[in-house]
């Protein structure tokens, strides 16, 4: 496909319009049945197996409404600082799509159950952004349709498509922020930082793993300019269903650099959808935007109402769990370490890990130098995430106590590390497979330096007559006889003692 797109740079895109983006974000909840029946939710299931006469919009079938979908629904809201609805409503967004067989959305329209809320957001330099939320609404997903025969997988140039209504019905949290102004040049960031913030909030409330490359969790992205110092909000576009991180940035970043050559070329902006491509990381036109009255939007008459009692409400809002930007800015300040330190962490995904390993006995900066040296450098190489890796925290805080104890000098850990990822056992195990362990024995080294000694004489020389530094040779010979087991300080005091010098 070659679509050219004109585009004024970023720079100057900024010096003549300033950016309004509205996001919305769809979470799938991780209930373990779907919002209004009771097929299960799992991944990976044969096409058509989780489905029942609900699901599938048979006549005469009735919806239940999924206690725990409204409940993570509350939870979602309050840990946004929402307003929690006393009383709302499902209803109906009429539209025929093959992959959604009742032939409306169960959705929520003008009664939300969480509305008018704020989640702060950290950007890279620390500066805090407040994102206003205009409301979180509970919906259900649609089925999945694959076109087969075709180049591209789109539906056009396939030959025929495939349904899949597993899909179908799992519950989903809408989450919609109010026009976000005031960002400026750091719109895209803002945007990222806010999609990573929620999706952190998320994982912490335990109401789903908003996996984005699995499609648990996705972003509509919506962008608009008005000429700098004009109030009036210009038209948008609406990017959707970007799934990563970078996307939303890159997308936002696009889109502005594609408004302002629109619009400084004279024309005018079409409300439209628009999709993304991770390739180029540039838009094309998707479909006419619909009006909402287009969707008859009607109540829900098989639903009973939710009024959640304020009771309940309380008591989940005192369950929450501590809140993901004041547990990092906790123990940014336990460990002692930076905002750029702690933005490094978060990037690798590692704050889990590390505070599990200092849970587990390691001091803090043994903790991190594991997780974030040579852990994160496997996690790389075999592109898993961090907290993925085939070791256990309390395992990183064997390695650390070993290191600590002297059993383990900083290059038998690595290897001890890399025996565990190999799966060779536990880092005790290892050590005694590997043999492994630092050899602290004055005899052995005593006669490792003696031989180093008399093999080296320049050497032993030099160092007599003052140049300590000269030592490093010796030791490295003593290291490469004990295979890298002696403790290298250990090991530079003795040459030093026998060659009559101070250290
Ligand atoms: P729709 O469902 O039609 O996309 P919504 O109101 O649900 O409409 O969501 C639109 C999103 O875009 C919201 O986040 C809103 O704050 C934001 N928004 C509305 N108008 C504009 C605009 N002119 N420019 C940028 N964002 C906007
Ligand atoms: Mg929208
Ligand atoms: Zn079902």
């Amino acid at each position: 496909m070659t679509v050219t797109t004109d585009l004024v740079s970023y720079e100057d895109a900024l010096a003549s319009y300033d950016p309004v983006m509205g996001l919305e974000v769809h979470v799938e909840l991780g209930t373990k049945t779907k919002m209004f029946c009771g097929c299960s939710t799992a991944l990976g299931a044969e096409p058509n197996t989780q489905t029942c006469p609900t699901c599938l919009g048979m006549p005469g079938s009735l919806p239940v409404m999924n206690r725990t979908g409204v409940e993570s629904a509350i939870k979602i809201g309050l840990a946004l600082n929402c307003e929690i609805a006393e009383w709302c409503r499902f209803a109906r967004k009429n539209y025929f799509y093959p992959d959604m067989p009742k032939n409306f959305q169960t959705s929520q329209y003008d009664e939300p159950i969480a509305f008018n809320g704020y989640l702060d957001v950290q950007l890279e330099d620390g500066e805090v952004f407040r994102v206003e939320i205009e409301r979180a609404h509970m919906e259900e997903d649609t089925g999945k349709s694959t076109h087969v025969g075709g180049a591209t997988g789109r539906i056009h140039g396939a030959s025929h498509s495939l349904l899949d209504y597993n899909r179908a019905g799992i519950p989903l949290i809408e989450i919609v922020t109010k026009p976000i102004v005031g960002a400026g040049e750091r719109a895209p960031e803002v945007a990222k930082a806010y999609v990573a913030e929620l999706r952190e909030l998320i994982k912490a409330l335990g109401v789903s793993e908003a996996r984005m490359e699995m499609g648990q969790m996705r972003c509509d992205v919506n962008l608009s300019l008005r000429p700098n110092g004009t109030e009036k909000f210009g038209t948008r576009s609406e990017t959707k269903n970007v799934n990563s991180l970078r996307s939303v940035e890159r997308a936002a970043r696009f889109e502005i650099q594609r408004h302002a050559a629109v619009l400084s070329s004279g024309e005018t902006i079409v409300q439209e959808t628009r999709h993304f491509h991770e390739d180029t990381g540039s838009t094309t036109s998707g479909r006419v935007k619909e009006e909402a009255e287009d969707y008859r939007y009607f109540p829900e008459p098989d639903l009973v109402p939710v009024a959640p009692a304020r009771e309940w409400v309380e008591e989940l809002r005192a369950g929450l769990p501590e809140l993901p930007r004041v547990r990092r800015n906790r123990l940014r300040e336990e460990w002692g370490i930076s905002a750029h330190d702690m933005q490094s962490i978060l990037n690798a995904g590692a704050i889990g890990a590390i505070a599990a390993t200092i849970d587990a006995g390691a001091d803090s900066t043994a903790a991190r130098k594991w997780w974030m040296g040579e852990l994160a450098r496997h996690a790389n190489e075999s592109g898993r995430a961090i907290d993925e890796l085939p070791i256990t925290p309390e395992q990183v805080a064997r390695v650390a106590a070993l290191v600590s104890a002297g059993d383990l000098n900083d290059k038998l850990a690595r290897q001890v590390i890399v025996g565990v990822l190999a799966g060779e056992g536990t880092p005790d195990e290892v050590v005694e497979k590997r043999g492994l362990k630092v050899v602290s024995d004055e005899g052995a080294l005593t006669t490792a330096v003696e031989e180093a000694i008399a093999g080296n004489p320049a050497i032993a020389d030099k160092i007599r007559g003052g140049k300590v530094a000269a030592a490093g040779a010796l030791v490295g010979a003593v290291m490469k006889a004990t295979r890298g087991q002696a403790d290298a300080a250990r090991v530079k005091e003795l040459i030093l003692e026998k060659l009559g010098v101070e250290g």
